[in-house]
């Protein structure tokens, strides 16, 4: 068969609310032109985020009900725990209540002012977590991932020149620990081969520099490295995740991407004593290290999810379901970033609309029109999100790409819902020379995408 559908079908629903686009428009007003400002009802498909956005199955939520509450030694912690061992393969696990509490964690026990940490490409949250205690965050993403449009199949690759050429430059201790985020959030949601992941593990043992890996999406990177690397055709998604996992010496975990929870992280290693430091300041912010800040319901979701996560059927529908949107609002001539990612499509809003300039942000006006269009709900990855202010000049420095991406929450939507958002996003495209951009009229000093007041120009 030809078709492919969704591999489940449907036990429990959710009313999703549809709107007028009279009221769209007096909701976005009200919402000073900023989607994080519209209350969630009043949007109809959500893509801002595929975090902790998914349907759990139903051994999910059998799993909650079994949920073991005990404050210390809960059945629902070895069942997590086992999970984490079995296909992660560390010795050591920590649970924490999200993905940025293990980096602040890891950060905040293995890393110091003046210290760099390179990294494929660093999540905001991994970014500021190292930038807190006062070591610098470098990017070496590989040169191919430059090219918006290059449809290189693993563009989420490290830079291994760049990382060589860092670790032999920098004196002994300047590097506490190398990052390598699979699938590469930050560069459009792309996988990172297999191939790569060793050799920057060569690089890193060279160096006897630790590598750790975030790996909130790393089913999608193990479906990625089957279906694009020779010799993985035949591998189990299981065995390609324990092959990724045993080059590293830990990671960092959101279980809200790939755990398929609505909440939940963890850190693991095989550092005993770098384990007992980190469970101590575990204990001070976040709890006993059973539960580690989650209720036991919440590590039995998370133990269950990690192996859906690996199921072929899920990630075959995952990722075509993604490729699906990429592919039909880029046949309308809708410029997208090649090739689809795993969990996401990023629109390139400087190129959809380029008269507006980066200044104006593009990406504004599209995520606007896309809520105004259909209720669409979409997010600005350009220069509201990661423009700077030049601390000399004052002057406002745009960031290197307008995105707007739209990220697929988990086995949430339909391909109907799907064909809707095309047709929302085709709309818009077909009425494109007309569209005219923002300027910020209020904004925090900090995280501004988040609160900003816009004003249509
Ligand atoms: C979401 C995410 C994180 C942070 O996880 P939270 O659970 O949101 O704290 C870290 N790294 C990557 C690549 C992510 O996508």
């Amino acid at each position: 068969m030809r078709t492919i559908i969704e591999p489940f079908r449907i036990k429990a629903i959710e009313p999703i609310r549809m709107t007028s686009r009279d009221e769209r428009e007096k909701l976005i007003q009200e919402a000073a032109y900023n989607v994080f400002l519209l209350p969630a009802r009043d949007v109809l498909i959500d893509l801002l985020t595929d975090s902790g956005t998914g349907a759990m199955s139903a051994a999910q939520w059998a799993g909650i009900m079994r949920g073991d509450e005990s404050y210390a030694g809960s059945d629902s912690y070895y069942r997590f725990e086992n999970a984490v061992k079995d296909i992660f393969g560390f010795s050591h696990v920590i649970p924490t209540h999200q993905g940025r509490a293990a980096e602040r964690i890891l950060f905040s026990t293995v890393c110091s002012t003046g210290q760099t940490v390179p990294s494929n490409s660093h999540f905001d949250t991994t970014r500021a977590n190292i930038a807190y205690v006062g070591a610098e965050p470098v990017d070496l993403p590989c040169v191919e991932s430059r090219v918006l449009a290059d449809p290189h199949p693993f563009k989420g690759d490290m830079n291994l020149e760049a990382l060589q050429h860092l670790l032999e430059q920098c004196e002994p201790g300047k590097v506490p620990l190398v990052m390598l985020t699979i699938t590469n959030n930050s560069g459009g949601g792309q996988p990172v081969s297999m191939a790569n992941i060793r050799a920057t593990s060569k690089i890193c043992r060279k160096h006897k520099v630790p590598l750790y890996i975030d790996a909130c999406r790393f089913a999608e990177n193990a479906y990625f490295i089957k279906q694009r690397e020779r010799g993985y055709e035949d591998v189990a998604l299981i065995d390609i995740a324990r092959e990724m996992f045993s080059c590293a010496d830990g990671c960092t975990m959101s279980a809200k991407k790939d755990g398929m929870a609505n909440i939940g992280g963890f850190l693991a290693s095989n550092d005993e004593q770098l384990t007992r430091e980190e469970r101590n300041l575990l204990i001070l912010t976040e709890g006993f290290p059973t539960y580690g800040g989650l209720a036991g319901r919440d590590l039995e979701a998370i133990a269950v999810g990690l192996y859906e996560a690996l199921e072929l059927d899920y990630q075959h529908y995952r990722i075509i379901s993604t490729e699906y949107l990429g592919q039909h609002i880029a046949a309308a001539g809708v410029p997208i970033v090649q090739p689809p990612g795993g969990h996401a499509i990023y629109i390139d809003a400087a190129s959809f609309c380029p008269q507006i300039a980066p200044l104006e942000y593009p990406g504004i006006t599209l995520t606007v029109e896309l809520y105004r269009e259909a209720g669409v709900r979409a997010v600005e990855i350009g220069s509201v999100m990661f423009g700077s202010v030049d601390t000399e000049s004052g002057q406002e420095q745009p960031a290197p790409n307008e995105l707007v991406r739209l990220a697929i929450p988990r086995r949430v939507y339909t391909q109907s819902h799907i064909d809707y958002v095309v047709e929302a996003i085709v709309n818009v495209f077909e009425r494109r020379d007309a569209l005219k951009g923002y300027r910020i009229i209020e904004q925090p000093a900090l995280l501004r995408h988040f609160s900003a007041h816009f004003a249509p120009l």
